[in-house]
């Protein structure tokens, strides 16, 4: 160790969910000596290119989905309603600023101290940071080290002028809508940003390699949802093979179409870029706007982890034990680093939980987060949300003949006075995976308007063990659509 390193009880790299939550508990609960060493704007991914300008942009979405709702409903509304997302971003811009900003009030208000520059490891008890401020390089070292560096965006590095592309990083940089965009991807966030941008109206082309997208979800989610979008209008090239090459095509002003409404909407009217995407298979496609959404990689490069002896598993993530420990000890990791089920609130929870076992009292020195039966959901065009096991999954694990499965398909009654062929486009439908003679729940699948909200609740219900009996149990709350979980035959 050099003389020269500043000492603390607990340094926590990266200032993202899971090391803000793993630092406030450490420093603002229990008093430890904290330093929160961020490279980046504070508040990490989810607060400023993550869950919270994505929900807002959902929300922009969604504004735009029911005001062409209503006029089923009777109301006198202009069907190309002029909008301004360029105002919308900035308002949205100024939010995040706050909520990052809040960031800091908090780590000040429980003692932590931050430093802003790039953490390095020098040995597994050292740390170097390579200043923001320009003055240099600083030391510091600490017995409990928490690696919380998160991750970034896949960019392919094998295809020829993949850079002309943007990741979710550049969405959020968008001031104009684009006329139209090519997705790459099938997980959440293409399936998010692609439903976004579709209910704004922008032409939505997915590029998927299989038949459905959300591939890791339980079947009836993948092919429901898949439908719904095609449904309302994205374009979906399934079993894609793959880009070959991506071109700029400077310059080229093309003319919009008589009355385009975004002609009025966009200024300048005509985005400036425009992309020539050729497939594999020779296809040629031009589109205004090419989102790669092929997964994200743990932040790991600038840490050198060799140095300090940390192991990764053969995907790059850091490696873990269940209490968060790495290979080396007193290193831990959590969050995105570690590729454990990737969400903000996982990563707090995390986090929270290694601060109550490194400075807690006696009986939290076992604590750790139980990643089972966490809720998930995906802000899509309807929401999903899902909790426990897929389907395949239960038979997988407790045999066919042991897992009983519950299912309903309708309409909210929101859509009982659209046109018949129009409502049987909004489909609402839940699936209980039951498993064992009692029938107790092990998943939890729900697609439809309110999923977001709704699973919160049922995620409750599973931690505590229900079984079918328990939900059935439950009086129902009518008229709703998540009565039909309590009352499923
Ligand atoms: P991060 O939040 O990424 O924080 C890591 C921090 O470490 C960063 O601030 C970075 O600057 C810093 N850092 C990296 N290397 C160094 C270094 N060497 N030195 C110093 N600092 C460093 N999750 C949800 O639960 N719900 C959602 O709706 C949701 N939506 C999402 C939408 C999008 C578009 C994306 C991309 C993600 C979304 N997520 C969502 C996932 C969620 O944002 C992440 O799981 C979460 O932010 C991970 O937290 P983390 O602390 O592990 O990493
Ligand atoms: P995901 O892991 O969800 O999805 C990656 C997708 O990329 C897969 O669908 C995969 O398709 C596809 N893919 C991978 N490689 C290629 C390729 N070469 N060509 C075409 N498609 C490819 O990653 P995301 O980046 O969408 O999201 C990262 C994580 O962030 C998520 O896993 C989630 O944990 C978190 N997140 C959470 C959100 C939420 O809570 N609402 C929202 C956004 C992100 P295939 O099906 O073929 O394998």
């Amino acid at each position: 160790m050099s003389s020269a390193a500043k000492a603390y009880d607990y340094i926590v790299i990266g200032g993202g969910s899971g090391g803000s939550g793993a630092a406030r508990r450490a420093a603002g609960w229990y008093g430890a000596k904290t330093l929160l060493i961020e490279n980046g704007p504070s508040g990490g991914c989810c607060v400023n290119v993550g869950c919270v300008p994505k929900k807002m942009t959902w929300f922009f979405a969604s504004v735009n989905e029911m005001l062409h709702n209503g006029v089923t409903y009777g109301y006198d509304i202009p069907k190309d309603i002029p909008f301004h997302f360029d105002e919308f971003k900035r308002k949205r811009d100024a939010q995040i600023r706050k909520t990052s900003a809040g960031y800091e009030t908090n780590w000040n208000r429980e003692g932590i101290e931050l430093v802003r520059g790039t953490a390095t490891f020098k040995g597994s008890k050292e740390l170097e940071v390579e200043l923001q401020d320009g003055s240099g390089k600083s030391r510091f070292t600490a017995p409990h080290i928490l690696i919380a560096t998160g991750g970034y965006p896949v960019v392919p590095k094998d295809i020829e002028g993949s850079h002309h592309g943007i990741t979710s990083d550049g969405f959020f940089d968008i001031e104009h809508l684009p006329r139209n965009i090519a997705v790459v991807g099938a997980g959440y966030i293409a399936v998010e940003l692609a439903g976004v941008l579709n209910a704004m109206g922008v032409e939505v082309h997915m590029f998927i390699r299989g038949e459905t997208f959300l591939r890791k979800f339980d079947p009836m989610i993948q092919k429901t949802l898949t439908k719904r979008y095609e449904d309302a209008g994205v374009v979906i090239h399934r079993n894609f093979n793959g880009v070959k090459k991506v071109e700029r095509l400077d310059n080229a002003r093309r003319g919009l179409p008589n009355g385009d409404i975004r002609e009025k909407q966009c200024e300048p009217p005509v985005p400036e870029k425009r992309l020539k995407l050729t497939t594999v298979d020779d296809e040629e496609f031009h589109f205004d706007e090419l989102l790669w959404a092929i997964g994200r990689v743990p932040e790991v490069q600038d840490l050198d982890l060799a140095s300090a002896g940390v192991n990764l598993t053969q995907t790059g993530h850091i490696e873990v034990d269940d209490f968060q420990n790495t290979s080396v000890d007193g290193i831990y990791a959590l969050g995105d680093v570690t590729g454990q089920m990737e969400l903000t609130p996982v990563a707090i929870a995390a986090g929270r939980q290694l601060g109550n076992r490194l400075f807690g009292p006696p009986h939290l020195k076992a604590s750790k987060l139980e990643y089972s039966n966490v809720p998930t959901v995906v802000f899509g065009h309807p929401e999903v949300g899902t909790i426990g096991l897929t389907e395949p999954e239960a038979v997988g694990k407790f045999g066919r003949d042991s897992v009983k499965v519950y299912h309903t398909k309708f309409a909210s009654m929101f859509f009982d006075i659209f046109p018949p062929e129009e409502k049987a486009k909004h489909p609402t439908e839940y699936k209980i995976v039951c498993a064992g003679p009692e029938e107790k729940v092990v998943g939890l699948h729900i697609l439809g308007e309110g999923s977001v909200e709704i699973l919160q609740g049922f995620g409750v219900a599973m931690k505590m063990g229900a079984t079918k009996k328990d939900f059935d149990s439950c009086v129902a709350i009518h008229p709703t659509s998540a009565e039909e979980i309590v009352t499923m035959k």
